[in-house]
């Protein structure tokens, strides 16, 4: 039975005041189908502000998961006008003049949230030499291809934590739409100690020089310095690499390396401008003494054990955990030549560990967004996290949630994005079958909708 757009006054947000009313009578669309921009319905709308049911969209969605957490609804009909979702009703709702979007055999759900990649680059057999043969535009298209590529696997969002300059460009180029991908926070260079995992390693020294990078620091004061220049550079959010890593080239293993009065500093510095701290750690000191200092969320963390899970619930911080790197390097390691010795060593220590360090901590209660490190894995392949999460322990529901409502808060986008509800962005996706009873679902997707724009539909 067709029902028809009648009488349903929807408060969006396209504009702080507007109040947007449709009326239309039964066999006759042409009757009140201006929508006025003005809080006064007698006040006259210039042309330019008046919008018109043909600008509507509606999603007619067989099954809607409109907020993680929540049982999904059946047959609903999503609203959505200049980009954003104005309301979601029962039922299809029809009209003539309405631009129609038959998803009315798929299940529909919030665009997907990565908290940790890095967009501008994939890791590759030669990526020790693209940092000295790419220039400024290689780095840039290399960035633009990979942001689609994560756009159509159904991220809508992203974290970039860590990686050159031309990351903020890319953010500005998709936010204006010359460019499809993923809405960006970006953090810019990694904040990190002189041979510490966010420095350069294993090149001969005139290299070195040139690839010198001004968030190094060492001591409070040169921290505070660095923290400051990452932010000069655009960082929205400031990354620092509190315990060695698995692919910096060097021996000095995968524990605390900041001393804590460096780390308290780049918080108290970060917070003076508005900036929250994540941290990149992997042993269990350096997760403790990052958490201790005021960091927010810790990305990997895996070495932490249950004292450390009553950390991040005391500061109600968050754990990114990037199984999916994990796995990835210990297949390198095992079956490729493509790590230096150091980074072989330490893959085979770290990586095996991650999975299960997921599953310790979701049991301890610790609140987890998803992300992956993409750019270690291959972008586009951001969805695999999920098979580690729910194998970990986690429930479908749970990891579609790290995903969506969890990723969106800790991004600091939840007022936009994480769940589907009147005032937010149109980002959306869908699949044919139900990622609450299957979650390989996700792996392919079908639909792709950012701010009311159908980037894919198969
Ligand atoms: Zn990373």
């Amino acid at each position: 039975m067709k029902r028809f757009l009648q009488n349903i006054a929807i408060f969006g947000a396209i504009a702080s005041a507007l109040a947007v009313s449709i009326y239309t009578v039964s066999g006759h669309p042409v009757l009140a189908h201006t929508v006025s921009e003005s809080q006064n319905s007698n006040e006259n709308t210039s042309e330019n502000s008046s919008k018109n049911i043909a600008d509507i969209t509606l999603i007619h969605a067989g099954n809607v998961l409109a907020i993680a957490g929540q049982s999904p609804k059946k047959n609903q009909t999503i609203i959505i006008l200049d980009g954003n979702i104005m309301g979601i009703e029962d039922g299809f709702l029809q009209d003539d003049e309405a631009n129609i979007i038959d998803l009315s055999e798929y299940f529909v759900l919030p665009g997907l949230i990565d908290s940790h990649v890095h967009i501008t680059h994939e890791w590759n057999p030669n990526i020790r030499l693209d940092g000295v043969t790419k220039e400024a535009g290689d780095v840039a298209y290399d960035a633009a291809e990979n942001a689609q590529k994560t756009l159509m696997a159904g991220f809508i969002a992203v974290q970039d934590v860590g990686g050159p300059k031309e990351v903020f460009a890319l953010k500005r180029a998709i936010a204006a739409g010359k460019i499809p991908g993923p809405h960006i926070r970006a953090a810019g260079r990694a904040v990190s100690v002189t041979g510490g995992h966010g420095d350069r390693h294993g090149y001969i020294e005139s290299i070195l020089k040139i690839q010198s990078q001004d968030t190094i620091c060492d001591g409070a004061d040169d921290c505070r310095r660095a923290t400051r220049a990452a932010i000069k550079a655009g960082a929205d959010i400031i990354k620092i690499t509190a315990t060695g890593g698995v692919l910096s080239n060097t021996n000095a293993g995968t524990e605390q390396q900041f001393f804590d009065d460096e780390l308290v500093a780049i918080v108290e510095t970060a917070q003076t401008m508005g900036r929250k701290v994540t941290a990149h750690a992997h042993g269990k000191g350096g997760i403790e003494s990052a958490l201790n200092a005021g960091v927010k969320s810790i990305e990997h963390g895996t070495y932490m054990d249950a004292g450390t899970a009553a950390l991040f619930r005391k500061y109600d911080a968050t754990l990114v955990p990037t199984v999916i790197a994990g796995m990835t390097v210990v297949d390198w390691a095992n079956n490729t030549d493509w790590l230096p010795p150091n980074s072989a060593q330490k893959a085979l220590e770290v990586g095996p560990q991650m999975q299960s360090m997921l599953k310790l901590a979701w049991e301890n209660g610790v609140t987890i967004a998803f992300g992956t490190d993409s750019g270690v894995s291959k972008h586009g392949e951001n969805a695999q996290e999920f098979i580690y999460m729910v194998e970990a322990g986690m429930s479908e529901m749970d990891a579609i949630k790290a995903a969506t409502l969890t990723a969106a808060k800790h991004i600091e986008m939840n007022d936009k994005i994480g769940s589907l509800e009147a005032g937010k962005y149109a980002d959306l996706i869908a699949v044919k079958g139900n990622p609450l009873e299957s979650i390989e679902e996700l792996l392919d997707i079908d639909f792709v909708m950012k701010g009311g724009i159908v980037y894919k539909n198969k």
